[in-house]
């Protein structure tokens, strides 16, 4: 069986044909211009790969950038909403690729919702079956999945804007975010550490001050999703968290934030609690991958 997956990104969108164990068997990078070229460029990767092979996909998974709409009642479900990246505001991606392919299964989500799935599926969240994915990159994007299957709402989770006190020795005045002065996106994206600090985090060394503050606000962050969602555990993704000097220093912040109230082993040290993705580079093709099983699986 094959099946194809969009990764819809802000700078290009990854195709990828894969089989049901999400092993990628071929993929081709389509820069994101304008939706009418992109997506028929898209779709003709995919007519020529089932050419090619002598085999019709048996679903397709999109995994896009938001936001999105995820309401299947809603007359823009499937589409791109309002959007800063010109040209792209309620883009029909979903029906662009239902129409070239009539019939065929086609699943729909978030490219953080995507990833998180796909973690289930195959990757560091196998064992839970509510949990939380984070990307902690240039945006900040959470993905939830509650009792296995993905959180969805009356509109996507945005966790990358919880609202976060500041600490008092940050030398920004107010985080990156252009709609909150102090939201976990704007106080602990990439974008912040580098006006924080005026460079880039990957030049920062491992014991500079940046990280610890970093933990915190990530701590922050985790334990006010913890009292909401309960999750069995967090997946923390993203080019930020490729800083593994991260992971003891959020495991100690989040003890010492919650200060013994939870009551559970898992709880006390949060050593096998907080884990970085496992499929790596492929997680958002993998996410396509995944959200086209799942549209299979409930066709
Ligand atoms: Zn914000």
């Amino acid at each position: 069986m094959l099946i194809g997956g969009i990764e819809g990104g802000g700078t290009k969108f990854v195709c990828a044909i894969g089989d049901a164990a999400g092993h990628v068997l071929a993929r081709e990078r389509i820069p994101t211009t304008t939706p009418a070229e992109t997506l028929r460029q898209s779709v003709e990767y995919f007519q020529a790969q089932q050419a090619a092979r002598g085999e019709k996909l048996a679903a397709f998974g999109i995994a896009s950038f938001g936001p999105v709409d995820l309401n299947p009642a809603s007359a823009h479900y499937g589409f791109i909403t309002r959007t800063p990246k010109t040209g792209w505001s309620y883009v029909d991606v979903a029906g662009a690729v239902r129409r070239a392919f009539p019939g065929v299964p086609v699943g729909f989500d978030t490219d953080v919702n995507g990833a998180g799935l796909a973690e289930h599926r195959w990757g560091a969240a196998r064992a839970w079956q509510t949990f939380v994915y984070l990307t902690i990159g240039t945006g900040i994007g959470g993905g939830g999945m509650h009792e296995g299957r993905t959180l969805r709402g009356l509109i996507h989770p945005e966790m990358g804007h919880l609202q976060l006190p500041i600490r008092a020795d940050d030398p920004l005045q107010r985080g990156v975010c252009p709609f909150h002065a102090y939201c976990f996106e704007g106080l602990a994206s990439g974008p912040s550490i580098e006006r924080r600090w005026g460079q880039r985090g990957e030049t920062l060394p491992p014991d500079h001050p940046a990280w610890d503050l970093e933990a915190h606000y990530i701590a922050h962050a985790l334990l006010d999703i913890m009292t909401v969602l309960s999750p069995e555990g967090f997946v923390l993704g993203g080019s930020v968290m490729h800083q593994r000097q991260l992971f003891p220093l959020i495991r100690a912040r989040l003890a010492a934030l919650a200060n013994g109230y939870f009551v559970h082993p898992r709880l006390e040290t949060f050593e096998d609690y907080l884990v970085p993705p496992a499929l790596g580079d492929d997680a958002g093709v993998c996410g396509a991958f995944a959200l086209a099983l799942a549209a299979l699986e409930e066709s």
